[in-house]
């Protein structure tokens, strides 16, 4: 498939099955939901992976493009089906040929999703805290701890765990756990007040045991950052998507809605809004493909784990991040008060739509977070940096 074949089918996709399904989206169904697998059908499922492992080598600039019109149609259904992307980077870049022979090429020849378990409760956004513990018993690693929140962990294939050296408490590894080890176990299924047709789950691990060699190169919290960049550019594009969807709305609703006897449409007031809207929907958009082409370039370079190992947290994807998730809300909220009382019912969609976008700037770090490691890594001199 080309990209504009992928473009088509992803659009087909979007009308067939989620633009007027949204109350089923926003009902906490079973997952993972029939749809994932509709999605997979197409032949896209993990549309970024490499040729070798039988993926489409998509470019994270096409998939921006992708995930801007998944997200159009519903921001949880592309939430889940591109979150793999997060564990799959990290495999990818810095697991053995082994390891990626052995947990890749199954995504595509059989479609389906690994997840990440980062977080912690007590932790919070300081992961250096964590308290999920690795350690080393002759051949084997052995897990315990739990994880707050991981997104599509209840059916994935494998999970990529963040840990804290039980041997070595300064040092953190990122370890691939197939999803049926003994000990990992998902408590629940968290009820989300948004992105509804994505499921996130609580997870213990206890006593859980991998081959030693499961364990990826690097510093795990380095290869974790690492990994964010392009689940952090696509989350940001979901804003992206239901701001477009939002404009969108709003301008059906102006053709019909009368204000002073004339279409709202005819208004000034409504016209200054849609004004705004399309230049923050421009910005928006040119900042999710320009960091997905910046993150394009280090994944094109030969030396590319080393590069991004150097870089780690890249400033474009944290500044999608953060303005597609800030404008995305305003642009959401500023629309359901144009729709009066209706906007704030569940008859109409815009209150999914408000209740969706908010996910963007809470998970993979909140803004203050971020505003944090933004003033760290670029502002402060070099010298003065933690
Ligand atoms: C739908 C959903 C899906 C998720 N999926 C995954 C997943 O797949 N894998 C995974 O590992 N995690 C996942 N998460 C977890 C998510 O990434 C975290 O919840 C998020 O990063 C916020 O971290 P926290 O909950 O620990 O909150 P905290 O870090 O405790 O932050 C709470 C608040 O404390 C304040 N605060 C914290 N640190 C600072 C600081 N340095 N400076 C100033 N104020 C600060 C801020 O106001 C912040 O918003 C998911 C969460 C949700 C809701």
């Amino acid at each position: 498939m080309n990209q504009a074949e992928r473009l088509r089918t992803v659009e087909d996709f979007v009308r067939q099955e989620l633009i007027g399904q949204e109350t089923a989206l926003d009902s906490l169904a079973d997952a993972p939901l029939p749809l994932y697998k509709s999605f997979m059908d197409t032949g896209l499922a993990n549309w970024w992976l490499p040729e070798q492992y039988g993926g489409q080598a998509v470019s994270l600039e096409d998939s921006v493009r992708m995930v801007s019109a998944l997200s159009y149609g519903d921001a949880g259904a592309a939430f889940s089906l591109f979150m793999t992307v997060l564990a799959t980077s990290m495999v990818n870049l810095y697991g053995s040929p082994e390891l990626k022979q052995k947990y890749l090429p199954g995504l595509v020849a059989h479609p389906g999703f690994c997840a990440t378990l980062g977080s912690e409760h007590e932790a919070g956004s300081e992961l250096g805290r964590m308290t999920t513990t690795v350690r080393r018993e002759g051949d084997e690693l052995v897990l315990d701890g739990k994880k707050a929140f991981s997104t599509n962990t209840g059916f994935a294939r494998f999970v990529v765990v963040i840990a804290r050296s039980a041997d070595d408490p300064g040092d953190y590894l990122a370890i691939v756990v197939p999803r049926d080890t003994p000990g990992l176990v998902v408590e629940k299924r968290w009820d989300v007040i948004g992105v509804r047709s994505s499921a996130t789950y609580e997870v213990s691990l206890r006593n859980c045991r991998v081959p030693a060699d499961h364990a990826l190169k690097g510093n795990g919290l380095r290869l974790l950052e690492i990994g964010l960049n392009a689940s952090r550019i696509l989350i940001a594009t979901t804003a992206l998507g239901i701001a477009r969807r939002v404009r969108d709305l709003c301008m059906d609703y102006a053709a019909t809605k009368q204000v002073k006897g004339a279409p709202l449409e005819d208004n000034a007031v409504f016209a200054g809004r849609l004004g705004q809207f399309e230049m923050q929907i421009e910005v928006m958009t040119r900042q999710c493909l320009a960091a997905a082409r910046e993150w394009d370039e280090i994944a094109a370079r030969p030396d590319a784990a080393q590069e991004f190992y150097r870089r780690g947290t890249l400033k474009s994807a944290l500044a999608a991040k953060m303005f597609c998730g800030q404008t995305g809300f305003q642009i959401a909220a500023a629309a359901s008060e144009m729709f009066g009382g209706m906007g704030y019912t569940h008859d109409s969609i815009i209150g999914k739509l408000l209740r969706d976008v908010r996910y963007v700037s809470i998970i993979e770090g909140g803004d203050d977070v971020l505003r944090e490691l933004v003033y760290n890594r670029y502002v402060l001199p070099a010298a003065n940096r933690g």
